[in-house]
């Protein structure tokens, strides 16, 4: 199955059970949260004409050459009394425009003569270095679209408008489940044949970074009784996430549950590494089982199962921004899946890492995000591939 058909499988899967519930956060509480309501200006901002430059203001007619009087001083956060004609107000960055005035001069090009009064080097234009009220945005203009996940920057956005609080989605709950006998956690011995239990970390803390509710189901042994009494217990959750025990051959214990209560696909997927991926319920729950290897298990996940736990909050955008670079490798033999590759950006090349192994999680640590190489090409050194940014992926 190619990568656009798994896409788009699960997005219409995560469109026909939405996560709806909604609640108020406080501004700082929203970061990273999913925008439930567009928002709309209630003001104008600027709420008023204002100056740009510390200098000085003047209705442009006045000028005729003849210095100026200065009748006010206006600094932001004051009230201007209307300009005074024949005049000019000294002003400052912010400060409102006083009504009648047309012009702000910068205070490096005006002469203050003796008599401190002003004239002006330059020639002028109406409106120069002034911002024009509610050149930012309108009251009653929509800023930001419902669906849209809150970073710093839409958060200031929401605050210059004067908003206290936002209607976010509420998170969704994700139990992650580790499957394997062979699997110990950090701070343990390890016995013969046993490895430390990466996976869990990288997705636990990577589903907190998504800002989802993490369930951290524990360790899965490779035994049905235990797996359905397990998967039995996480009634509550939007999502089981699993990894291992999908790789085709082995006893499927998770498949046999799901099957037997609940419904189960299996999908070979057209991707490297990460092949095997399965989809299903577990008593209505959702299920996506990734495959176990590290690698796998993050290519996967970030791009396969991320774009799902977006949707369902109706993200519209859950593509990651990828750009094209020039390889700085080549790739003499053609596969037929697409390959993920970790690499990162030297000298605006991509430059990957020289152990690709789907059991190597170094290869992502050394890396900035992922080079893609389509199926089916060859590359050769300074032909474009497309980088995403782990950057992109881990918010
Ligand atoms: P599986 O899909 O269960 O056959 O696992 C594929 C490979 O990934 C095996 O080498 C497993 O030992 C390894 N693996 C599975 N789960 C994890 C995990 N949570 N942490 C680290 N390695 C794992
Ligand atoms: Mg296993």
């Amino acid at each position: 199955m190619p990568v656009e058909e798994a896409l788009a499988r699960l997005i219409a899967l995560a469109e026909a059970s939405p996560i709806l519930e909604r609640e108020v956060v406080k501004l700082a509480d929203a970061d990273g949260r999913v925008l439930a309501d567009a928002l709309v200006s209630t003001l104008d901002l600027p709420p008023w004409p204002n100056s740009a430059m510390d200098g000085y203001a003047l209705r442009l007619a006045d000028w005729t050459g003849e210095p100026l009087v200065v009748s006010q001083r206006i600094f932001a956060g004051q009230a201007p009394a209307p300009m005074q004609s024949g005049t000019c107000a000294r002003i400052f960055t912010g400060a409102p425009l006083p009504a009648g005035a047309d012009c702000v001069e910068m205070q490096e090009n005006v002469e203050v003569q003796a008599d401190q009064r002003v004239s002006f080097r330059q020639s002028l234009r109406v409106g120069q270095n002034i911002r024009a009220q509610g050149q930012e945005t309108r009251a009653g203009e929509q800023v930001l679209a419902a669906g849209m996940v809150l970073g710093p920057i839409e958060l200031g956005l929401a605050a210059s408008l004067g908003c206290a609080e936002l209607t976010v989605l509420r998170r969704p709950r994700v139990a992650v489940l580790s499957t394997g006998d062979e699997l110990v956690e950090p701070g343990l011995a390890l016995g013969p044949g046993q490895i430390y239990n990466s996976n869990r970390r990288v997705l636990c803390s990577w589903l907190a970074r998504l800002e989802c509710e993490v369930v951290d189901a524990g360790i899965l042994p490779d035994d049905l009784e235990k797996t359905r009494q397990r998967l039995g217990e996480l009634k509550d959750v939007d999502l089981i996430l699993s990894t291992g025990g999908v790789s085709v051959g082995e006893a499927d214990f998770l498949g046999v549950a799901l099957r037997e209560e609940g419904d189960l696909s299996l999908w070979k997927l057209a991707i490297k590494p990460g092949k095997p991926l399965t989809f299903g319920h577990f008593r209505g729950v959702p299920v996506i089982g990734l495959p176990g290897n590290p690698a796998s298990t993050l290519v996967t996940f970030a791009l396969l199962t991320r774009p799902y736990l977006l949707r369902r909050l109706g993200v519209a955008d859950v593509a990651p921004l990828q750009f094209a670079v020039p390889a700085a490798f080549s790739w003499t033999k053609p596969g037929n899946r697409r390959e993920y590759l970790r690499g990162r950006l030297e000298q605006g090349r991509a430059v990957i890492y020289p152990n690709q192994s789907s059991g190597v999680l170094r290869s992502a640590a050394w890396a900035d995000g992922l080079v893609e190489v389509l199926e089916g090409r060859t590359l050769a050194e300074g032909d474009p591939v497309n980088f995403i940014p782990f950057s992109e992926l881990l918010g």
